[in-house]
């Protein structure tokens, strides 16, 4: 099993990109975003859910041993021969060191990292015409949206921390905490860049050369 990670500001289509690569390559690839299952959290409706709820409303961090516990649970369900796409983890150094731990105790690879580049103006277009499918998480536009999501359902609704303050805050967290990991990957000869900033199927296209498909 070996592990990409898609790096990127909210909104920079990481997730976008790797469930279209689950559709088109469903025994290759698996995603795991640490934001989905956290949102499957909150369902639960338990004490614990609820400030779950508030921190993420809020764009806040969630505790790294919570993030992992969910995490390292879900890569269990997982065939070994997947490469997964880790969207939205590591988030800082400390998640970052605790992949690396991961990977080393378990034996697996951390093949390549791609860093969805993009400016934080164009972001608070995407992110405010955001529309997120119920069942799984799937992610639209409001000016794009289809009658059905690909997992069939019809339910779609606006993320609660898909509004401007919200996302002010989540942007100032990304450049403070989860920007400075492009360095830190580059220095380890695993990073490689797609421009952000182009359409869909653009980005598509760039990464597909980076995963050599
Ligand atoms: P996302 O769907 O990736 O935009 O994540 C939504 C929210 O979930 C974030 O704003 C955080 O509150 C929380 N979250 C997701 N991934 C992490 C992570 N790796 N570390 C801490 N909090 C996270």
């Amino acid at each position: 099993m070996t592990f990409l990670v898609f790096l990127g500001a909210p909104g920079s289509g990481k997730g976008t990109q790797a469930q279209n690569l689950v559709l088109t390559y469903p025994d290759m690839f698996a995603h795991i975003s640490t934001g989905d299952l956290l949102r499957q959290e909150v369902k639960k409706k338990s004490e614990a859910a609820l400030r779950l709820q508030m921190d993420i409303s809020a764009g806040n961090f969630i505790s790294d041993d919570i993030i992992f516990d969910l995490m390292e649970e879900k890569i269990k369900t997982i065939d070994d021969s997947k490469k997964i796409i880790l969207d939205g983890f590591p988030r800082t150094f400390d998640q970052a060191q605790r992949l690396l731990d991961f990977v080393k105790k378990t034996g697996k690879r951390l093949e390549k990292v791609v860093y969805f580049g993009i400016a934080d103006e164009l972001l608070f277009d995407r992110l405010s015409g955001r529309m997120t499918c119920n069942e799984c998480g799937a992610v639209y536009h409001q000016t794009a949206m289809p009658e059905r999501c690909s997992c069939g359902s019809t339910s779609f609704r606006v993320r609660a921390d898909d509004n401007e303050n919200v996302i002010r805050n989540r942007l100032e967290i990304f450049h403070a905490e989860t920007e400075p990991l492009v360095s830190y990957y580059e220095a380890q000869r695993v990073l490689f860049r797609v421009d952000a900033a182009q359409s869909i199927d653009g980005i598509k296209q760039e990464l597909l050369k980076v995963l050599g498909l």
